[in-house]
C-alpha cells in the first residue's frame, strides 16, 4: 500500500491519511496555486511506526526515498549534494487541527557541505549559515530532546560577545562560530555527532515527529478537544521556501476574516526577514498586515487574490501561512482558521447571505463547545478604576484571578481552589496545562497569531498578549507595570475584547445573546425536532431560561428550594420532629414558601410545561454533619462546666442522638426519593398542595398553567402507584372540579434505578412521562458513587483509556443507553402517549443529545446556561 503521496497525487477528501496540512496542500497544488512541492508520509505509516515499536519499515523507506528523488527532478536540485543541495521541512499533519502541539523541523538537508553549497547559491553567507545553524538548534532539541535553553544560551553569550542585540545583525562568522558551539553541544549532550549524512537527518525527523502525536502536550490537548489517540499524525516533507534571505523576504500568517470578531476583513501579521516559525513562536512581535501593502504591494495583492480564492474554494474562512522568497510568493498551508464563538457566528450568518452556504450548513458548522464562550462575562465598566496595561485583545471575555508566573503552580493553586491568572513572557506549547487551569492568560510578548492567543480563543478563554508595558520575571515571581511591582498571589483582571490589564478583582456582568447567535438558533429551530427545556429551581432562573429558550422546564429539584438561611432551620425542625404533629408545623410553615417560588415559576413559563419534582434527597443534608457534632459533645465533655455548657452540651446531645439516628453508611442508596415520600407522606402532601394552590392561583391570574409532578427514585410500579394517587387526591382537594378541568397536569417518574428500566412496562401503565435521571441511572449502573468517583478512580480509568470519556459527562451510551432505549420502547408499547426525556447533566452535552435524538426522546433538559448549546446540538443531531 502506498503510504507516501506526493502533493500532486491527493486532494481535500484525502483528509484521514493525510491530514488537514496535507490534504489542503495536496488540494492547493491541484488547484495551481503557488505551493513549494513535497510529499506526505500518511496517517496509516505513524500507525504502522507505532506498532513496529517506533520503527519505520524497510518498505516506507523505500517509498520516501523514492518521493525524494522525484521531488528533486521537480526542483532540479539533490538532496546531500554539494553544488545544488535540496532542503526541507518536515512537518506534523494530524487529522484534527491540533496547533503547535507537535513537532516541525526546518532547513533539513543542510552539512557542513552543503551550506557551503547553499551559500554559494544564492549568494548569501550570512543567509546559509543562518539556516544551518537554525538546524542544528531545531534538530537538537526536537529530534534529539536536547532542552533548547541551552541553545538560547549560546547564542545569548554570541551576541553579548559581539556586542549585538538582534539576530539579524550577527555575521557569517558569529553564525559559523555559534555551528562549532552547537555541534559541540550536541556531542556532548548526547555522546554522537550530529548527522552529517543528510539521510539519517531525514529519517530520524520523521520519527521524531512521528513520535511528537504521544508528547504529554500533544495528549492533553486531545483530551480537552475529544480528539481520538489513535488517529496518528501524518507527516509533510516539503521542499523549503526562504523568508530570510534578506529584505525582499518575509513570512507570515493570514486570516480571511477577523478570527476575533468574524468581521470580513483581510487580518493578519508578518515579519521581513525572518522564517516559518518565527511569527507564530511569538520571538518577535510581529507587524499587522496592511503595512505589506506598502512595503509589497504586488505581493500583497497576489495574497488577498489567493485568499479569496482559497476561502471560496473551502467555503469557510481560511488561516493561511505565507513565505516571500525573493519577491515571489508561496503558499506553506491553508486550513479552516481558529476563531471565537462570537466571530464563527458572525463567518456562517455571512456567509449565508452571501450565498455561500445553507442555513443547514451554518448550523452544522457551530461548534457547540465553543458556544459556551459566547455566554462569556465582561467587566462592569462602572467600577475600572486603573488600567494597568493595553495589551492586544487576543481573544474575548473577562477573567478575573490571581497572578501566578508558571504553568506547574496554575495548575496546583487551581487543584487547591482559587482562580488564576497566568502571565508569561510568552507561551509555548508545554505551558498547555496552566492555560487550561487559568481563568485567563497575559503574555508580554507575541502577535495575535502567537501560540497563547490562538491556544485560548480555541478554549474560549479570556487573553490579552503582546502586552509590552509589563515585564515578567517569572524566576522572581513578579511583574513590572508603569513602575508598579505586582508579585505571585495578587489579584488581576483581564478584559479579553479590549486588551486591557487591569488591578485588583473586578465585578464581572454575565453574557447576553448575540444578534448572531439569535439568527443561528433561530435557524436551529427551524430544523430541531428535539424539544429543549430547563434544569432551574426557582423564577430567577426560570427567567433566564426562558429568555435563553428554554420550552419549559424539565427539572425542578424541591430540595433547593429548603436551602436558603430562612428556611433551613424549618426544614430541619420538620426533619427532627419528634412526632407528626410536630412534622405537621413545621410543614405548615414550609407551605407557603414552596407555594410563592411555584407561582414565580408558573408566571415565568407561562403555559410552558414545568416539572417539578417532589422532595428527592437523603434528609441528613439538611442537617449538622455528624462528625462536626461528636466533636463538639467531645469538647463540651472535657471542658470545666458552666451554666452555658450545660445547656449546649444538653443541645448537642440531643442533636447528635437524632443525626445519628437518620445516620445511613450509603445514603445514595438510602432513605431519599420516593421511598421518604412513601414513609413520610405528609412531606409529598405539603408539596403537592403548593403546587395546585400556586396553580389555582396563577388560573385565577389567568396565567396557563402546566404542572408535571415526578416521582423520583422509583424502582418498583407500586411506589409509583401508591404515590400517584396521593397526587390525584390532594389535586382533587385543592383544585375542585371545575378548576381540574383548567389544570391538565400529568403525573411521572423519573427513571434513575435500574430496576425501573427494566421494568418500564409495569411503571408506564401509571406514569404520563418518563424522566431519564442519568446522574442517579449512571451512578447504579455503574455503580460508582457520583460524588467520589472521579477524586478516586474515574479519573484515572478515563487517562488510561479504561473508559472513553467520564461516564458521568458523556452519556454511556452502550450501558445506561441501552437501558433507556429498553425503557423508552418498553414504556411506549404498553403507553403510545408517554412523554420522555432527559434531565441529567447529559442534557447539555452535545454527543448524549445526538443519543437522545437518535432513540426518539422527546426533550432533554440542561442547565439554563446551556440552553442554546443543547438548542444547537439537537438541531445538529437532526441534520
Ligand atoms: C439525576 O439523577 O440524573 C437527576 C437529574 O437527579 P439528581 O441529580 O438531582 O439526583
Ligand atoms: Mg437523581
Amino acid at each position: 500500500q502506498k503510504q507516501v503521496i506526493p502533493f500532486q497525487e491527493g486532494d481535500a477528501s484525502m483528509i484521514a491519511h493525510l491530514g488537514g496540512k496535507g490534504a489542503n496542500l495536496a488540494e492547493m497544488t491541484r488547484a495551481g496555486f503557488p505551493v513549494p512541492p513535497g510529499f506526505t508520509i500518511t496517517t496509516e505509516a505513524c500507525l504502522a511506526f507505532f506498532e513496529k515499536g517506533n520503527r519505520l519499515s524497510d518498505a516506507l523507506l523505500e517509498q520516501i526515498e523514492e518521493s525524494l528523488n522525484q521531488l528533486e527532478k521537480q526542483k532540479g536540485q539533490t538532496f546531500g549534494d554539494a553544488d545544488h543541495p535540496l532542503l526541507v521541512s518536515v512537518r506534523s499533519g494530524s487529522v484534527s487541527s491540533m496547533p503547535g502541539m507537535m513537532d516541525t523541523i526546518l532547513n533539513l538537508g543542510l552539512n557542513d557541505k552543503t551550506v557551503q553549497g547553499l551559500a554559494a547559491l544564492t549568494n548569501n553567507e550570512k543567509f546559509a549559515y543562518d539556516c544551518y545553524r537554525r538546524l542544528l538548534q531545531m534538530f537538537g532539541s526536537v529530534v534529539l530532546g536536547i532542552e533548547s535553553s541551552h541553545f538560547e544560551t549560546l547564542l545569548h553569550r554570541l551576541k553579548v560577545n559581539g556586542g549585538v542585540h538582534q539576530d539579524q545583525e550577527v555575521t557569517a562568522d558569529g553564525w559559523k562560530e555559534l555551528i562549532e558551539a552547537y555541534k559541540a553541544c550536541i556531542l556532548s549532550k548526547t555522546g554522537r555527532p550530529f548527522p552529517q549524512n543528510v539521510y539519517e537527518q531525514l529519517k530520524l525527523a520523521i520519527e521524531a515527529v512521528f513520535k511528537s502525536w504521544n508528547n504529554a502536550r500533544a495528549q492533553i490537548y486531545r483530551k480537552m478537544n475529544r480528539i481520538p489517540d489513535d488517529q496518528g499524525t501524518a507527516v509533510n516533507v516539503q521542499s523549503m521556501v526562504f523568508g530570510n534571505m534578506g529584505g525582499n523576504c518575509g513570512t507570515g500568517v493570514v486570516f480571511t476574516r477577523n478570527p476575533s470578531t468574524g468581521e470580513n476583513t483581510f487580518f493578519g501579521e508578518y515579519l521581513i526577514n525572518a522564517q516559518g516559525e518565527d511569527v507564530v513562536a511569538g520571538i518577535r512581535t510581529p507587524l499587522a498586515i496592511a503595512a505589506l501593502q506598502e512595503e509589497m504591494p504586488a505581493i500583497y495583492e497576489q495574497l488577498l487574490d489567493a485568499s479569496k480564492q482559497l476561502e471560496k474554494h473551502y467555503r469557510d474562512m481560511q488561516d493561511i501561512e505565507f513565505t516571500v522568497e525573493n519577491n515571489k510568493l508561496y503558499l506553506l498551508q491553508t486550513r479552516s482558521g481558529k476563531r471565537n464563538a462570537q466571530a464563527a457566528l458572525k463567518i456562517v450568518v455571512d456567509l449565508v447571505h452571501e450565498g455561500v452556504l445553507t442555513k443547514q450548513d451554518a448550523v452544522s458548522r457551530i461548534e457547540v463547545l465553543h458556544l459556551d464562550q459566547l455566554l462569556h462575562r465582561g467587566i462592569d465598566e462602572a467600577s475600572v478604576s486603573e488600567v494597568l496595561a493595553q495589551g492586544l485583545p487576543a481573544s474575548p471575555g473577562a477573567a478575573v484571578g490571581q497572578l501566578v508566573f508558571d504553568a506547574d503552580t496554575a495548575e496546583e493553586w487551581v487543584k487547591a481552589g482559587r482562580t488564576v491568572i497566568l502571565a508569561r513572557t510568552e507561551t509555548t506549547p508545554e505551558d498547555i496545562h496552566g492555560v487550561i487551569a487559568a481563568e485567563g492568560v497575559l503574555t508580554s510578548r507575541g502577535g495575535m497569531t502567537s501560540h497563547a492567543a490562538v491556544v485560548a480563543r480555541g478554549m474560549g478563554k479570556p487573553c490579552v498578549c503582546g502586552c509590552e508595558e509589563i515585564r515578567i520575571e517569572a524566576e522572581e515571581k513578579r511583574m513590572f507595570a508603569q513602575s508598579r511591582l505586582l508579585e505571585e498571589g495578587e489579584w488581576i483582571t483581564l478584559d479579553g475584547a479590549t486588551g486591557r490589564v487591569i488591578t485588583g478583582a473586578m465585578p464581572l456582568l454575565e453574557a447576553r445573546m448575540t444578534d448572531e447567535l439569535l439568527v443561528v438558533l433561530k435557524w436551529a429551530d427551524e430544523i430541531r425536532t428535539l424539544k429543549v427545556f430547563a434544569n432551574a429551581d426557582n423564577p430567577h432562573d426560570a427567567g433566564i431560561a426562558r429568555g435563553l429558550g428554554a420550552e419549559g422546564i424539565g427539572l425542578c429539584r424541591t430540595e433547593h428550594m429548603f436551602f436558603s438561611p430562612a428556611r433551613l432551620p424549618v426544614v430541619q425542625r420538620m426533619i427532627l420532629a419528634e412526632d407528626k404533629e410536630e412534622r405537621m408545623k413545621a410543614l405548615a410553615q414550609l407551605l407557603p414558601m414552596q407555594q410563592s417560588d411555584f407561582e414565580g415559576i408558573f408566571e415565568q413559563m407561562e403555559g410552558f410545561p414545568v416539572t417539578i419534582r417532589l422532595l428527592d434527597p437523603p434528609l441528613h443534608e439538611f442537617l449538622p454533619n455528624l462528625d462536626d457534632l461528636q466533636k463538639r459533645y467531645a469538647q463540651l465533655t472535657y471542658e470545666r462546666e458552666s451554666e452555658g455548657s450545660i445547656k449546649e452540651k444538653a443541645e448537642v446531645a440531643s442533636m447528635l442522638r437524632k443525626v445519628q439516628a437518620l445516620h445511613e453508611a450509603n445514603p445514595m442508596l438510602g432513605q431519599r426519593g420516593c421511598r421518604l415520600g412513601i414513609v413520610y407522606p405528609e412531606i409529598y402532601d405539603m408539596q403537592i398542595e403548593a403546587i395546585f394552590r400556586a396553580a389555582a392561583k396563577c388560573i385565577d391570574a389567568g396565567v396557563q398553567v402546566h404542572p408535571e409532578i415526578m416521582i423520583p427514585l422509583v424502582g418498583h410500579v407500586s411506589e409509583l402507584k401508591i404515590l400517584r394517587e396521593l397526587v390525584d387526591f390532594v389535586a382533587q382537594q385543592v383544585l375542585g372540579k371545575d378548576k381540574l378541568r383548567e389544570c391538565p397536569y400529568k403525573v411521572g417518574t423519573m427513571i434513575e434505578v435500574p430496576r425501573a428500566a427494566l421494568t418500564a412496562g409495569q411503571i408506564a401503565a401509571h406514569a404520563d412521562f418518563f424522566s431519564f435521571g442519568t446522574n442517579d441511572l449512571t451512578q447504579m449502573t455503574f455503580g460508582y458513587s457520583r460524588d467520589d468517583a472521579e477524586g478516586k478512580f474515574l479519573t484515572h480509568y478515563v487517562n488510561h483509556k479504561l473508559l472513553p470519556h467520564n461516564p458521568f459527562q458523556v452519556l454511556d451510551t452502550e450501558g445506561v443507553g441501552q437501558l433507556i432505549e429498553l425503557a423508552v420502547n418498553a414504556g411506549r408499547l404498553v403507553k403510545p402517549s408517554l412523554k420522555t426525556g432527559i434531565c441529567g447533566e447529559h442534557g447539555g452535552d452535545r454527543e448524549s443529545i445526538f443519543f437522545c435524538h437518535r432513540i426518539g426522546l422527546d426533550y432533554v433538559s440542561c442547565s439554563p446556561y446551556r440552553i442554546p448549546l443543547a438548542r444547537i446540538a439537537a438541531a445538529q443531531a437532526f441534520l
